[in-house]
C-alpha cells in the first residue's frame, strides 16, 4: 500500500482484519446497527480475534500493537461496520487509560474483561450545561475519609447505557480552572446512579446516555492520575482519539465510495452505465481526493504521536474535516445511487447517520478550528480560544 510507513507486518494485519471484517461483520451491519441493543456476542468475537486489546501491553494482557496498527485496525473495521470499529476505538483507547492510570488492584480486576469483551467502559466528560467549554462543568467531587463524593450530571456519554465502568471528570476545588479538574473510574452500579438512554438518530447500539450522580462513593483508589490532571489526561487522549476517528470516517466513507463506483459501472441510464458521465464520476473522485488527505493525515498524526512530537493541531484538522469529508462523500453516494439508497435495503443512509455524529462527538468543527487557528497563531494571539491543558 504504501512503503514510507506501513512495514510487511502492517500489510498483514491490515489483510487479516480486512478477511475478517467483510466476511464477519459486513453481513450483519445494517441489522446490528438498526437495533439498540448492543451487539455482545460480536463484541466478544471481536475480543477473541484480539482486536479489543491492541492499545494495551502484552504485559497487562493486550497486544502491545503502535498506534499505525491500532489505526488500521479502525479503518478496515470502518469499511465493514462503523459501530464495531467505534468499539475497538473505544477499547484502545479506554484500554491504554486504564492500564495507564489504573491503580494495580483495580487494574487487574478490569482490564481483562475490557479486552475479552465482557466490560465496557465510557468516558463522561461532557454536562447538560458544558460541552464544548469542558472547564466549566459542575460536577463535583468532594473529600470524605477514605475516597471521594461524587455529585452532579453527565450526559452524551457514548456507550454509557450498557457500559460497566466509566472514566468520569469532576471538579475536586472550586479555583474553577483547568487544574481543578480530576479524573476517576467509577462502576456504574455504585449506588447513586441513575442512567437513562438518549434517543439517537444513528450510532443505536454504541448509544448515549445521560448519568446522575447522588452522593456516589468512590474510594481512592479510584483516582486516575493525580489530582488536578484530569484535564490534561482527557485533552491528550483527545490528541489521540482524534487521529483515530480520522481513520473511521476513511474507512467508512471509501467504502461508500466503492460500492457507488461498483453500482455506476453496472447501473445504465440513456444507453450508457451512468458512471460514464462526468456529473457521476468527478463527484467520486473529488471525494476521494478529499478522503486520502483525511487518511494521510490521520496516519501522520499517528506517527507524531509514536514519535512523542507535537501532532495536535493535526489531530483537530483531522476532527473537523474528517467527519465533514465523510459526510459528504457518502450524501452524495446516496444521490448517485438514485431512489435505491432511499431505502433501508441498501446501508447508505444507516451509514450517514452512524458516521453523521462523529460531527459533534469529540469536539464540534468549530471548536477543531480555534484549536488550529491557536497552533499556528499562538496562544497570546487567541487568548479566546479552547484551553489547552498545561502540563
Ligand atoms: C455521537 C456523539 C457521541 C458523544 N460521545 C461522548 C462521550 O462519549 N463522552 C462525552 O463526554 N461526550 C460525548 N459527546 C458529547 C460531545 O463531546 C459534545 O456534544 C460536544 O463537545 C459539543 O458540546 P455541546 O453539545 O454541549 O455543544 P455546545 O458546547 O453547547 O455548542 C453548541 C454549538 O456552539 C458552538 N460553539 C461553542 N462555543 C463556540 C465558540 N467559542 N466559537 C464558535 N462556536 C462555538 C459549537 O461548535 C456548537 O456548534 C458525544 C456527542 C455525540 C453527538
Amino acid at each position: 500500500m504504501s512503503t514510507f510507513l506501513f512495514t510487511d507486518a502492517h500489510d498483514d494485519f491490515r489483510a487479516s482484519v480486512r478477511s475478517f471484517s467483510q466476511s464477519r461483520l459486513a453481513p450483519g451491519y445494517m441489522a446490528r446497527a438498526s437495533s439498540s441493543e448492543f451487539f455482545w456476542d460480536t463484541y466478544r468475537e471481536l475480543g477473541r480475534q484480539g482486536l479489543l486489546g491492541l492499545g494495551v501491553s502484552e504485559e497487562n494482557g493486550g497486544q502491545g500493537a503502535d498506534l499505525i496498527t491500532v489505526g488500521i485496525a479502525c479503518e478496515e473495521i470502518a469499511g465493514a461496520d462503523y459501530n464495531a470499529a467505534f468499539t475497538v476505538f473505544n477499547a484502545s483507547v479506554a484500554g491504554g487509560m486504564l492500564e495507564k492510570n489504573l491503580q494495580p488492584g483495580l487494574r487487574e480486576k478490569w482490564l481483562p474483561g475490557v479486552l475479552s469483551g465482557e466490560l465496557l467502559t465510557g468516558l463522561a466528560l461532557t454536562e447538560p450545561e458544558s460541552g464544548s467549554d469542558a472547564q466549566a462543568m459542575r460536577m463535583k467531587a468532594t473529600r470524605v475519609e477514605g475516597g471521594w463524593l461524587l455529585n452532579g450530571e453527565k450526559t452524551s456519554s457514548s456507550l454509557a447505557a450498557h457500559a460497566h465502568g466509566l472514566v468520569v471528570f469532576a471538579k475536586t476545588s472550586q479555583d474553577g480552572g483547568t487544574r481543578s479538574v480530576t479524573a476517576f473510574f467509577v462502576p456504574l452500579d455504585a449506588p447513586g446512579i441513575t442512567r437513562h438512554a438518549l434517543n439517537d438518530i444513528g450510532f443505536k447500539p454504541i448509544g448515549r446516555a445521560a448519568v446522575a450522580f447522588e452522593d456516589v462513593f468512590v474510594p481512592d483508589e479510584n483516582l486516575m492520575g493525580e489530582v488536578g490532571r484530569g484535564f490534561q489526561m482527557v485533552m491528550g487522549e483527545f490528541d489521540y482519539t482524534r487521529s483515530l476517528l480520522g481513520l473511521m470516517c476513511y474507512g467508512s466513507a471509501q467504502a461508500a465510495i466503492d460500492m457507488t463506483v461498483a453500482y455506476a459501472k453496472q447501473r445504465k441510464a440513456f444507453g450508457q452505465p451512468i458512471g460514464r458521465f462526468q456529473g457521476v464520476s468527478f463527484p467520486l473522485a473529488e471525494h476521494a481526493t478529499y478522503l486520502e488527505g483525511v487518511k494521510w493525515l490521520s496516519y501522520h498524526a499517528l506517527a507524531l504521536r509514536m514519535a512523542g512530537r507535537p501532532h495536535t493541531k493535526e489531530a483537530a484538522m483531522i476532527k473537523w474535516w474528517g467527519p465533514q469529508a465523510a459526510v459528504r462523500a457518502i450524501h452524495d453516494c446516496i444521490v448517485l445511487h438514485g431512489h435505491v439508497a432511499y431505502s433501508e435495503d441498501l446501508p447508505l443512509q444507516q451509514l450517514l447517520r452512524d458516521v453523521s455524529g462523529l460531527e459533534i462527538g469529540d469536539g464540534t468543527p468549530q471548536i477543531q478550528k480555534m484549536i488550529v487557528a491557536r497552533e499556528m497563531f499562538g496562544r497570546e494571539y487567541l487568548p479566546y480560544a479552547a484551553p489547552k491543558a498545561t502540563s
